[in-house]
């Protein structure tokens, strides 16, 4: 029940798995990509799977494949921490 009341406020594992990599590119709208920040900051499993995303994005930068519009890494991180913080 409490999921259902907080849907429109934050985004379902599903969603966010579909939108990590917009999300990584800052090609979300603001209000969907709050919506994941505030899943990113309750749920493990989608901080692992945007930490994984993240390392391949970096992997494939370091073999010179795409371009340096990514957020790095380490800034993601320092966002995801904030976040946290925030919302304890
Ligand atoms: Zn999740």
């Amino acid at each position: 029940m409490l999921s259902l009341l907080l849907k429109p406020w934050i985004a379902t594992c599903r969603e966010t798995g579909d939108h990590l990599s917009d999300y990584l590119d800052g090609d979300l709208g603001a209000r969907t990509r709050l919506r994941i920040m505030r899943h990113l900051a309750r749920c493990e499993h989608c901080r692992a799977l945007l930490e994984s995303l993240m390392r391949t994005l970096e992997q494939l930068r370091s073999l010179g494949t795409i371009e340096q519009t990514s957020p790095a890494p380490a800034t993601v991180r320092a966002i995801v921490d904030r976040i946290e913080r925030d919302e304890r």
